[in-house]
Order: C-alpha cells, then structure tokens, then sequence
C-alpha cells in the first residue's frame, strides 16, 4: 500500500538546474554556465505515451535512448530476494540536455503477497552518486508540466477523461491496477497513481548527444503487477525461484527500465544465484561458473552469462530462476534452440511438452515463409508451474505457464518472433497489429494441417485445402454478432486489451482478407518487407498501412482510397453491437461480405 495512495511528492532538483518556464526570470542573475545550463537543459520528459492515452499513459522515458542493459541480480532462490550487490547498467543516449531524467520502476505495491517489496539503495550516473526520489506520473501533455500540483492530474482510469466519483475532466495519469479479474473496471477510475516513477538528478546536467550510464543498486522481492484488466504479470514466485513473465508492463516489478515497448535496449545478464539453480534469459547462454559458499551463499553460488546482441522490447525481457532442465541445441542454418523446463513438472508431462517443443525448429521454417528469414540467431522455450494466466512471447525464450505446452499456442508465440518482438508496436494501442499476426499463425497452422491431410504442400489438392481452410476461418469471423466488433482494435480501454475479439481474431481476419485484396505472393512481399525496413526498431499504425499500400496490385487512386477505408473500419472503428451492417463493409476478393474490386477489377 505504501506507493499507491500517496500524495504528489515534488521532486527538489538540484538548485538552478531544473527550472519550469515560470522560473527562468527569477534565474537571470545566476553565473553564467548557470544560465546557460538553465536555458539549454531541461528534465527528460516522464512518458513517452502520447496526449490522451488512456492506455498504460504512465510509462516511458524520455530525453534519451536506451541502447545496453547489464543486468546484475544478486538472487537467493530460497527467499526469492535481490541481496545486496543486486544492480542493473543501463546505457542511454541523451537526446536532450538533461537536468534529469527518469525511470519506471514499482518497487512496492498493494498487492502485499505477491507484489515486489524493493528498495533502492544507490543510484549512480557516469560512476557519480545520483540524487534520486519517486513521483506520481502526470497526465501526457500536462500543460502545468510534470510537477503539477493538481493531485487530480495524477488519477488513474481506463478511460479519457478518468470521470471517476469526482467526475474528473482531466485523462489519467495510470492505468488502474485492479486487485483482481472480477471487481468492476471501473472501481478505481479517479484513485491516485502509485510513485512509480524514478526520477534520477546528476550531479552535473548531461549533454545532448553524449551516451551516459546508469547503475541502479537495488534489494528486496521482485514481484507481479496487478494490471488493468485484474490478471497479474511479472515475477511469478516458483517454489525453486521465480518466473518471469511481463506484459505490457511489468519488468519494472523486477528491474528499473524505460518501460516502453519502443525503447529496445539490447542486453547482457550476469546473474548469481543460489547453487542448483538455472537462469534463463534472452539471447543465447555465454557461460556457467560456479562459485564458493559465501556469506549470502552458504551453499555456494552459480553465475550465468547470457548475451542479446539483438535490441529487446521493455515486456519481452526474460530472466527466470529456477530449477530447470536446460538443452541448447544448433540448427543447421546456426540457429540455436533452447528447451527448458521446471523439474517440478510431472516426468509423463514433460515429456509431452518436450514431443511439442521439438516442433519449434518446424515452425519457425514454416512461419519463415511468410515472414522472411528468423531475426534472431537463437530460440527457445521453457515451460514454467506458476499459473500465470497467460503464454508470452518473450524474445527468443517463449514463457507457457502451468506446466503445460500446446502446439497451436507455440505456432501464435513463435510468429511473435518477428511481430512484436523483431518489429515491435510504437505503443500499447497498437497492440491489435502483432496481435493479429500472431492469430493469423494459428488460422495458417490449422490451413497447414488441412494441406497435410489433403495431399501436403506440393500437391494442388493440399493447396487448395489450405487457402479453403482461411476462407473458412475468415467467413466463420465476418459472421459474428453480439459484441464482437464493438471495440476499435486501436483504441481498446486496458481492461479488455489482452481478451478481446479486437485484439485477435478481428484483425487476424484483417489479415486474411488483406491477402486476398493484396494477392499471396505480394502480401508475402509486404510482410518481409516490413521485416527488413522496421526490423529490430517499431513501427506506427500509418506506417503498417503504407507498407501494406505499395504492394496493392492495382495502384489506382480509388483502390489506394479504398484500401484506406479498408484499415479504418478494421482497425479504427467502434460499431453498434450486431454485426450484418454493423462491421467493416469491405472484405476481400473470395470471402464473405462486399469483397474489395468491382467487377471490372478495378475501385470505382
Ligand atoms: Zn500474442
């Protein structure tokens, strides 16, 4: 409870560093590096969410880039506790003169069981001791800047504005952290944000362009993140450790981040922990030592090095601890493949899951054909107990919960290899984007193994087996009523983002009928194409569409102009409860509905 219900706390700067616009007047006397660092600097911006967004609106940071992460856990299994030496690197660019800059990190929560209890014990910048203190967020766009004093400019809601028992006009500051699935949404629309903000001040300002690093020292219980929509997400106890998996938001339950699915550090780990124990994390395994016993270590320590030298996502950071049975094998094309399993699994289970992981190396050549070639030089799975209430698709180490692994769930993580993690989301409303691509490579699994059954991919019998198998999918989609298309996919409140039709299966259909409109081998086109020009950045919702636009096999302004209204009803737009005439009006050439060409083959 500490963070959660506390008033704004107002960060103290150092003096003269950080100056409001109301503030410079009375600066104008100072000496003149004073005054030049007073113009010229300011305090990084404490999101990176855009004015209005109801979605996670707290988190990223911005007046830098992040580029490296070092992560540094110091972590005793048995107590499932970061001990003293715990400590992230972080590696930023400075994009702005910065006075001071800031990070995401709940270090305490509400959730007094399974939440993290941390604490920060030194914060350093280039090697020098570092002012630093927790804030509430603001709204983005706060005209009265980031220390606004109006505690209603730091509430939290699903929606824009938080409304709330005061009727807030402001947007929110947070997205609602429900305690659980089956309170109403909207019970704690118009509550205070936690702290959650780190806000680090230098001893002197950094400069624009110059690459700086940042230690956080830090102890205490990782822990899970109550989000909007009452699951949990984060660092799962495990009876031998902890198992982590985190979207959208919270490594910063476990680790000091810029937590924002645009900010794509790449990472090295090197984690001590208890003897016995196996971490895994992204990237490929660099090394193995054991270490004597020690204070902190009776029984000894064991530190694993494991390096990503591609960028990652802030929610597709994988670090679990625990005891589990680890393989890495090597592919012909060089691709390492890396299994891993709780030992606390059933030996008659693991061995099913195992029959299924072996898929992996199948389906990552499967989904290449679609998607060009695999981004990354490794790939795994690990199959954790914790009952987290969701599969993710953590870079290059898949996370299924439970102690369960099924083989369709494994086809919609791996696709996720490229969409959301190679190609990541510019932010959470663009979540429906990856989302979509992920469910398309369920709908292509089943048309696979509808072609395996009718003949196998070189035979036309198999073919056609396969394109019926989407149209059937497609079709049985376009026919749903009730609710199903009255959220837009890129506007959904945080409550429903990760459940509903608006996320998976509406702009999977999307998808489909984009084929159909685009033609198999351009759509294929576009695909690798956005690979290649977006891959290990992210991408925005206009410049998906634009990609998409350049292969339409009829060019003409009307198809140009149709293909836009095509995105806006899929993608953009809320319809009265029903579906018939309230659902997107065009489909696509072969399926259900208005199809997209007129007779002539053209878009008049
Ligand atoms: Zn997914």
């Amino acid at each position: 409870m500490a963070g959660r219900w506390r008033r704004i706390t107002v960060t103290t700067a150092s003096a003269g560093l950080v100056l409001p616009a109301a503030g410079l007047a009375a600066q104008a006397h100072a000496s003149p590096v004073a005054s030049y660092l007073s113009v010229h600097c300011s305090a990084g911006a404490r999101t990176l969410a855009p004015p209005g967004s109801h979605l996670y609106p707290d988190t990223g940071n911005g007046g830098y880039t992040s580029l490296h992460t070092l992560v540094h856990l110091v972590y005793d299994a048995k107590s499932n506790k970061f001990l003293p030496g715990n400590q992230v690197v972080l590696t930023d660019r400075a994009t702005q003169c910065l006075t001071s800059f800031s990070l995401d990190f709940e270090r305490t929560s509400a959730n007094a069981s399974a939440g993290p209890d941390m604490s920060v014990q030194s914060v350093t910048v280039n090697g020098r001791p570092a002012g630093f203190t927790f804030v509430q967020p603001t709204y983005p766009g706060d005209p009265h800047g980031q220390n606004d004093p109006n505690p209603a400019a730091h509430e939290a809601s699903q929606t824009n504005p938080v409304g709330g028992p005061h009727h807030n006009p402001l947007p929110p500051a947070c997205s609602p952290e429900l305690r659980n699935t089956s309170v109403p949404p909207d019970s704690l629309d118009g509550t205070q944000c936690p702290a959650n903000k780190l806000v680090v001040t230098p001893p002197v300002p950094i400069r624009s362009g110059s690459v700086f690093t940042v230690t956080v020292g830090y102890t205490g219980r990782p822990g899970v993140h109550n989000d909007g929509d009452g699951t949990t997400e984060g660092w799962f106890r495990a009876p031998d450790g902890g198992f982590v998996t985190t979207e959208p938001v919270a490594s910063e339950d476990w680790m000091p981040l810029n937590d924002y699915p645009v900010a794509k550090p790449t990472y090295d780990f090197s984690d001590t922990v208890t003897a016995g124990r196996t971490v895994l994390a992204n990237g490929a395994l660099v090394s193995v030592k054991r270490n004597p016993a020690s204070g902190e270590f009776p029984g000894g320590s064991v530190t694993w090095n494991w390096h990503s030298p591609a960028p990652v996502a802030s929610y597709l950071v994988e670090d679990s601890v625990g005891t589990y049975h680890l393989t890495e094998r090597v592919a012909d094309n060089g691709t390492k493949y890396f299994e891993a399993q709780d030992l606390g699994i059933p030996a008659k289970q693991r061995k099913k899951n195992l029959a299924i992981m072996n898929l992996q190396q199948n389906i990552t050549e499967f989904e290449s054909q679609f998607n060009g070639t695999y981004p990354f030089t490794s790939d795994g799975v690990v199959v954790g107990t914790p009952p987290a209430s969701f599969e993710e698709e953590m870079q290059t180490m898949i996370t299924f919960a439970g102690g369960f692994i099924n083989t369709d769930i494994l086809y919609h993580e791996n696709m996720h290899q490229w969409w959301g993690d190679n190609v990541t989301e510019s932010g959470y409303n663009m979540t429906f984007f990856k989302e979509g691509m992920a469910t398309l490579a369920e709908f292509l699994y089943h048309a696979r193994l509808a072609e395996d059954k009718a003949g196998g991919p070189y035979s036309p019998k198999g073919q056609a087996a396969f394109q019926a198998t989407l149209v059937k999918i497609f079709n049985l989609i376009y026919a749903s009523k009730s609710t199903f298309w009255t959220v837009a996919p890129s506007n959904p409140e945080p409550v429903g983002l990760f459940s509903g039709s608006s996320t998976y299966d509406r702009p999977g259909a999307a998808y489909v009928a984009l084929r159909q409109i685009l033609g198999h081998g351009n759509f294929t086109q576009a695909m690798q194409q956005i690979q290649r020009t977006y891959g290990g950045s992210h991408i925005t919702e206009p410049e998906l569409e634009a990609a998409f636009a350049q292969w339409l096999p009829v060019r003409t302004t009307a198809c140009r102009a149709r293909l836009s209204q095509f995105f806006t009803q899929w993608f953009d737009t809320a319809y009265p409860a029903g579906g018939g005439q309230h659902r997107p009006q065009i489909t696509g050439p072969g399926l259900d509905g208005p199809g997209f060409y007129n007779a002539g083959g053209g878009c008049s």
